[in-house]
């Protein structure tokens, strides 16, 4: 095994996990039922896309 020819300091590893953390999720909302749902995604809620109904949602 290769070995790193120096130690990797805190700093560096600051800079390094600058970029490591959790975006929040883009969210729209549908035409049909006004109801937060991923973009380009079947609405979860009524089933609809593209204004029209694509799949049956059955209610609890
Ligand atoms: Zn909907």
């Amino acid at each position: 095994m290769t070995q790193p020819k120096k130690k990797t300091t805190a700093r560096k590893k600051g800079f390094r996990r600058a970029h490591h953390f959790l975006k929040t999720p883009g969210m729209s909302t549908c035409p049909s039922c006004h109801a937060v749902k991923p973009p380009h995604q079947v609405c979860p809620s009524c089933g609809a896309y593209n204004g029209k109904e694509v799949i049956k949602v059955e209610l609890e």
